[in-house]
């Protein structure tokens, strides 16, 4: 959350005149407290997408729903609105098949001897083989002549490569391999040079010496346009026989770090690698109910005003984003202010508007997969079940349960010119101290409101030391503020109910870009849309003012070649920025629907 700008709105109280308030204090706070402790309840396990224990808290939250008088979407019959999503890969049993000239094929199986990469494609693949060292590719930007393919051909070749980088290379020259180290980024070198396949074995002289990788949680859908896996020391051992050396000699070799030594092809013995990646597909589900308007909407422009949260959390913590100390490993992670509190909110704003008149229609969305990237509603904004250009509004809770020192933060402000008027406004019944932030490309589902171009805000009470892990429990809450959140919420949405005239959406520049560490040096403004399965980089949106906006790519737009290299997906895209310059011009390759096209795009130095 850099580049923002912290205002903090002048209190005028005196000359203002209060509105009603919107809330039954104590009834809300009693309910509100309910909601908090039973979706971060043991019972609920963490509420991990897809999980039995994101079902109950939906069951839950659907139950409060019914309870208020809300109804399912105009048209649907359920307030569950499914997603499906990539939960990780596993190997479906995977075989590689050595065969010498003149003998019969010696047959390798069995998770400990030979396993899938979790992006390999499911497929088969043979071939001869060819040993390229580390298999590092350092690109000629890093003033660092590094390539473990330099004299070596490999097409339609099988390579075999070390896991790690160099293990004797002085410290500088290990830090600058460390970064191309990654088993992703060597199968594209791999595959950018032509191999129809990748081995990986871990040497003799690193760490899990002769073990195959474990396969990581990856909820990347498409595979990366190779065939790999890794295998044991003593699948390897036919193959290294047939090169007359032993295997902790050549590593030795290539341990030194010194870019001279050369990789060589293996003769008389050709692989089949057939690699069975099962990509595991799961369901998870938004919960989104409705409070119809109370007076016909007749001349009402953008009917619909919208309150959300995400209800999911980590779980046990088992698939990443936990903070959990060591001590604390695999426990339940209850979510009480990640994001229990900020459900409860949206359940205290329904409750309140259930009782009172309504010039529009009021969402009331509990979102799911925020925790893996925002899944849930980037489906949502992608498949609209009303066109979002009837939606006035959206307004976000994230973490609202921890107020001190009456220190409330908006962020998003940016995405109107009328939010700061109108939550000073709102703000004179409940007395915060309020900090503005405009920039709205934060790390919550109002990120996915704002690339779908409606007027957004996410409430935020600040982070804290229980962030991420199984601390964060119902008890830390403050639970008088955070009903105090609700009522400035809803006196917001009261105002956006009564007004004729509706926030008008402004596309605030990103000035900060997040994603891989090419990030860190050149800016190139596009917005990769993470939960994606298309073949290429699927655009999510671009940053106003940015290269990719300037270079004429807009959201929807899936770029499959930058700067000559091909891109399968998210990962391609990440390393191939580590080859373009700043200042200078790459030609970009995109598809537009069905519309092959071309554009030339300048990346900026990054800020
Ligand atoms: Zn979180």
């Amino acid at each position: 959350m850099t580049n923002t700008k912290h205002v903090v709105v002048a209190m005028a109280a005196a000359c203002l005149v209060a509105s009603t308030p919107v809330f039954s204090q104590t009834a809300t706070s009693s309910r509100t407290r309910t909601h908090v402790e039973t979706l971060a309840s043991d019972k609920f396990e963490g509420r991990l997408t897809g999980s039995p224990g994101e079902k109950l808290a939906a069951d839950y939250i659907i139950s409060e729903l019914k309870r208020m008088g809300a109804r399912p979407l105009p048209g649907l019959t359920d307030f569950r609105l499914p997603f499906t999503f990539t939960a990780g890969s596993k190997d479906g049993g995977t075989t590689l098949a050595i065969t010498k000239a003149g003998s019969a094929p010696q047959l390798f199986s069995g998770a400990t001897t030979v396993q899938a990469l979790s992006f390999s494609d499911s497929a088969e693949t043979s071939g001869a083989i060819v040993m390229a060292g580390y298999g590092l590719v350092v690109p000629e930007s890093q003033n660092f002549g590094y390539d473990s393919y330099a004299g070596l051909d490999v097409k339609d070749k099988i390579v075999v490569v070390f896991r790690y980088f160099p293990e004797d290379a002085d410290q500088q020259t290990r830090a600058i391999l460390a970064r191309y180290a990654d088993l992703r980024y060597k199968a594209q070198a791999a595959r950018q040079r032509g191999a129809k396949g990748m081995l990986v074995v871990t040497g003799p002289r690193s760490p899990n010496a002769g073990a195959v990788v474990p396969m990581s949680f990856d909820t990347a859908i498409a595979g990366s346009g190779l065939v790999a896996a890794s295998i044991s020391s003593e699948a390897f051992a036919p193959i290294m026989a047939a090169s007359g050396k032993s295997l902790e000699a050549v590593q030795k070799e290539f341990d030194s770090g010194n870019p001279h030594v050369a990789g060589f092809a293996i003769p008389d013995v050709t692989v089949t690698l057939k690699a069975n990646v099962i990509r595991q597909q799961q369901t998870g589900n938004n919960v989104v109910g409705y409070l119809p308007a109370t007076a016909p909407l007749t001349g009402v422009n953008k009917p619909w005003v919208a309150v959300g949260a995400h209800y999911d959390h980590l779980g046990r913590g088992t698939t990443g984003g936990s903070l959990a100390g060591k001590d604390e490993a695999n426990q339940i992670h209850h979510g009480a202010d990640d994001n229990a509190s900020g459900s409860a909110t949206v359940l205290a704003i329904g409750d309140a508007f259930s009782q009172q008149p309504r010039k529009r229609h009021l969402l009331l969305a509990f979102w799911s997969g925020e925790e893996l990237g925002l899944l849930g509603s980037n489906a949502f904004v992608t498949k609209p079940p009303f066109p979002l250009e009837q939606m006035s509004a959206y307004l976000n809770f994230d973490m609202v349960g921890r107020v001190a020192g009456n220190k409330l933060t908006v962020q998003a402000t940016g995405t109107s010119a009328m939010w700061p008027r109108l939550l000073e406004q709102a703000n004179i019944a409940a007395g915060f101290d309020l900090v503005l932030q405009e920039d709205p490309y934060q790390p919550t589902d109002v990120g996915s409101f704002n690339t779908a171009s409606v007027a957004c805000l996410t409430f935020f009470t600040g982070a804290h030391q229980e962030y991420h892990k199984p601390s964060d429990t119902a008890d830390k809450i403050n639970y008088e503020d955070l009903v105090r959140v609700g009522e400035l919420a809803s006196g917001v949405v009261r105002r956006l109910m009564d007004s004729a005239d509706v926030p008008q959406f402004t596309k605030v520049e990103q000035k900060t870009e997040t994603g891989g560490r090419a990030g860190l040096r050149l800016f190139t403004g596009t917005i990769p849309d993470y939960a994606s399965d298309v073949k290429g980089l699927l655009l999510g949106g671009v940053i106003g003012g940015g290269p990719a906006e300037q270079a004429g790519l807009a959201k929807g737009d899936v770029i499959i070649e930058i700067a000559g290299q091909s891109i399968t997906n998210i990962y391609d895209y990440t390393y191939a920025l580590e080859l373009l310059k700043i200042g200078e011009p790459a030609k970009v390759v995109y598809m537009r629907g069905s519309d092959k096209r071309e554009t030339t795009l300048t990346p900026s130095a990054r800020k």
